[in-house]
């Protein structure tokens, strides 16, 4: 379906959960969440139903974010279920990896065809710090296990973030020579919570192509990243820009939230509640929110926070 600015919206991020088995400094507040009641979030047969009526509405492209994921009891349920509905083409996710070895191949099965996962250092001390507590080697096993599980596109994001990993980009992206994946680099929001960071830490991805000027521009895939390659290397290296070129000209996207809130844009606090209503109910709510999400996010920046009125592991990314 198109919105007013006539922006045709065909892609929905889920995030299925609030809760994390990590604690991103970016994203997370240290002692997590307070957990919500059951009753509050959405049910597995309401987040189908949800999707029935977002393909009603064009949606086929759908991603399941969170929180984290594959912490979520019923996951492969979820994804076979929504991955059966007729009109969705492709149904993806966005994990930290960290329960892959055992869910990369089930999650496959069940419909599942790409995996974004989040790794913002190679050293174990920084990984450890910047998500407070976790282990890297947890993370890499999880990558290899996506990796030997065959799935179309594995892709790596790391946040950008300055005094933390800039001394690491070229190392990040080297991953691209020795594995067929992409990393992306995507720059860190301003969300509200990130009190951790100063100024400095909100690099633009522009320092990506200072450290590497030998990266090659390549044709664009359809996705938010700017692609580039390295000589020789299998996989490409993606810039995200939310921040510094935002990309809400050509936004395709709306995000339902674990607690069955459709949000039009990232960034803004505007809400539609579907959890609770039928079919009828829920396309009518989601037709309303297409037709009202905002022309772009508004300005950001490290003085300027994000308006989202919400953590990220409550969106999704
Ligand atoms: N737990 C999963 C993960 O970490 O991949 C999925 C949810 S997480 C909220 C989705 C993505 O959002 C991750 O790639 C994470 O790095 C990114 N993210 C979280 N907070 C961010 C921020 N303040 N700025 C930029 N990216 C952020
Ligand atoms: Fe959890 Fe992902 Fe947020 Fe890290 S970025 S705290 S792994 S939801």
């Amino acid at each position: 379906m198109l919105d007013q600015y006539k922006r045709n919206i065909n892609y929905m991020r889920i995030s299925v959960t609030e809760l994390c088995n990590l604690r991103c400094r970016y994203c997370m507040p240290v002692e997590g969440i307070c957990k919500k009641e059951h009753k509050e979030m959405l049910s597995e047969d309401e987040l189908v139903q949800a999707v029935e009526a977002a393909v009603s509405l064009g949606i086929t492209k759908l991603r399941i974010t969170g929180g984290e994921p594959l912490v979520k009891r019923n996951i492969l349920s979820i994804c076979r279920r929504i991955a059966a509905v007729n009109g969705i083409r492709e149904v993806c996710m966005t994990t930290n990896g960290i329960l892959l070895p055992a869910l990369a191949v089930p999650l496959r099965e069940a419909g599942v065809t790409r995996l974004n996962i989040s790794l913002d250092t190679l050293d174990r001390k920084k990984y450890a710090y910047i998500t407070r507590g976790g282990a890297l080697d947890d993370a890499w096993a999880g990558i290899e296990a996506a990796l030997s599980a065959g799935y179309q596109k594995v892709k790596l994001n790391a946040v950008l973030i300055g005094g933390f990993n800039d001394e690491e980009i070229a190392a990040l992206a080297e991953l691209t020579k020795q594995y067929p994946l992409d990393v992306r680099f995507i720059e860190m929001m301003p969300m509200y919570n990130s009190g951790d960071f100063d100024e400095t830490a909100f690099l633009p991805c522009e320092k990506v192509l200072e450290v590497l000027p030998e990266l090659a521009a390549v044709e664009p895939d359809g996705g938010v990243a700017q692609l580039y390659q390295l000589p020789g290397a299998m996989g490409r290296v993606g810039l995200i820009r939310p921040v510094n070129a935002h990309f809400c000209g050509s936004c395709n996207r709306i995000r339902l939230t674990a607690d069955g809130k459709i949000k039009p844009c990232l960034h803004s606090a505007e809400e539609y509640n579907i959890k609770g209503l039928d079919f009828t109910g829920m396309r009518s709510v989601m037709e309303q929110a297409i037709q009202r999400k905002p022309e772009w996010h508004g300005e950001m920046s490290f003085k300027k926070r994000s308006h989202a009125g919400r953590n990220m592991n409550q969106i999704g990314g």
